[in-house]
């Protein structure tokens, strides 16, 4: 069941206009109304689930065949050189719309957006020690 207040259901019902670029039974695409960079493409399943962890993954192949297809259009109509497919889960990683999206953000050469400023592990026990919490874990999950 679907928040009624929910801004991408209302946008897949057509309750709030969008820039549409892409619709098939399952998923709609349209432009991202604040753009980190020109073209930058919301992928969102129509059906109401709210994080990646709430998808079914029989939705999977739709979505992913979506951001494919989508991803070399919207490259070649900016004239982009590459993309970032980015997926917020939470407040604490960036979520502000709570139903599932994909962000499909095209890039160029020397655009100077930064996306990954990471920071090396500070030696390889810490490394092996996280690997080994992640491994723990998903034993637990089975
Ligand atoms: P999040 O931070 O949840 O991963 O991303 C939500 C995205 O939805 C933001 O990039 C924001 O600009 C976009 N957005 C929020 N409201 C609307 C809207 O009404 N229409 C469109 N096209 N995009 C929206
Ligand atoms: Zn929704």
């Amino acid at each position: 069941m679907e928040p009624a207040d929910c801004i991408f259901c209302k946008i897949v019902k057509g309750e709030i206009p969008c820039a549409k670029v892409y619709e098939d039974g399952q998923v709609l695409a349209f432009l991202d109304i604040a753009p980190v960079t020109p073209g930058h493409v919301l992928v969102i399943p129509k059906a109401h689930h709210a994080d990646l962890f709430a998808l079914p993954d029989s939705l999977g192949a739709a979505l992913l065949a979506a951001q494919k297809r989508v991803g070399r259009a919207v490259m070649a109509a900016v004239g982009a050189s590459g993309l970032n497919v980015q997926q917020n889960n939470a407040a604490s990683a960036g979520q502000v719309v709570f139903h599932a999206h994909y962000h499909l953000i095209p890039r160029r050469e020397g655009d100077g957006l930064r996306l990954w400023p990471g920071t090396p592990y500070a030696d390889a026990a810490g490394m092996a020690a996280v690997a080994a919490a992640v491994r723990e874990a998903l034993a637990s999950l089975e």
